[in-house]
């Protein structure tokens, strides 16, 4: 039987690459980090639990990835760059196979990023799985949710409802599509992305609850509206074959998106154009914003669409 100790030991040898800014890493009481001169520390934290955020049947591997990617994402809507994570692990019973492939799925995605796991807590407890994520913005440059105006174009990232349809899916007892499947189980923060909006857009958020509270979130906290056109919402193939009335749900408050949503002022398309092909990454404007607070999504036929549910809220 494996104890507290050796699981942190183990954890410890997986995570030994040297890394950057990390003067002490795990094994004391706590990391000693060094940020780069001239930067701000951008901190975050998301916690995964089993039955709320992921189902028996999902990998380890794949659990230990998201655990990270959903803080990555944050970090990115913020234009900061990873550098440090804290891991903190409630498991039910001593499993180091289940520990070895979460840990397995964390550190690689942590390796695409360069970014160090330098510290957390193991302890007894149901399954659970809470990150912190430290990143670093030239100072004073952090993406926010407020600075939007009126007139400002929406632009997001990617595509958008392939996570919700893969566990509609799955809900439903059918197989999801592999984009499906890897946009649920696999999301890449868009952290380059990030980076290059700063300086350039106006307002940053990532799209985790769905498109209509994130984009409600930048709306409020920028003191004005938006409004978007349904029409233009960024679509894999295997949505545009769902039935629009179900496919805008998905796409507006089915969540689990880990896309960027940002405002730049208008007149920017062709440096938008620019970093698209530049990152690689698709960017589409899909509406502006207003004076009138809220968020109108316009279907085709010109009347306004309203989802069934507005996004996911815990507790509710
Ligand atoms: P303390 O009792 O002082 O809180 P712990 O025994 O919990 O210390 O942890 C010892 C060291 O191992 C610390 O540096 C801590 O940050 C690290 N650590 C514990 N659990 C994890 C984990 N799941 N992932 C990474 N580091 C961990
Ligand atoms: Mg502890």
């Amino acid at each position: 039987m494996t104890g507290e100790f050796e699981l942190i030991d183990h954890i410890r040898q997986m995570a030994a690459d040297a890394h950057e800014g990390v003067v002490l890493g795990i094994g004391d009481d706590g990391a000693v980090l060094r940020p780069l001169a001239g930067h701000d520390l951008v901190a975050t934290a998301d916690t995964l639990n089993a039955g709320v955020h992921f189902t028996a049947e999902t990998s380890a591997a794949d659990i230990g990835h998201k655990a990270l990617a959903v803080n990555l994402s944050d970090l990115a809507a913020m234009g900061a760059t990873p550098r440090w994570a804290l891991l903190s692990v409630s498991l039910s019973a001593e499993d180091s196979a289940w520990l070895n492939g979460f840990v397995g799925g964390f550190l690689s995605l942590a390796g695409d990023f360069g970014l160090a796991l330098v510290g957390g807590d193991t302890c007894a407890g149901d399954l659970s799985l809470a990150v912190t994520a430290l990143g670093e913005v030239p100072a004073g440059k952090a993406l926010t949710r407020g600075g939007a105006k009126p007139g400002d174009l929406v632009v997001v990232s990617g595509c958008l409802g392939d996570a919700a349809l893969a566990l509609a899916d799955r809900s439903a007892g059918t197989i999801p599509g592999e984009f499906q499947s890897l946009a649920l189980d696999r999301p890449i923060p868009r952290v380059a992305l990030g980076v290059s909006l700063i300086g350039k857009a106006t307002s940053c958020i990532d799209i985790s609850d769905g498109l209509l509270a994130d984009l409600g979130h930048i709306a409020k906290a920028s003191g004005c509206g938006s409004e978007i056109e349904l029409s233009l919402l960024p679509t894999s193939e295997s949505l545009s074959q769902r039935e629009d009335r179900q496919r805008w749900n998905l796409q507006l408050a089915g969540g689990d998106d880990y896309e960027l949503c940002f405002t730049i002022s208008p007149g920017l398309e062709d440096q938008l154009t620019a970093m698209s092909e530049r990152l690689d990454v698709p960017l589409t404007v899909i509406g502006k914003m207003v004076e009138a607070s809220g968020v109108r999504c316009m279907a085709p036929d010109g009347g306004v669409f309203q989802p069934t549910r507005s996004g996911y809220e815990h507790f509710k």
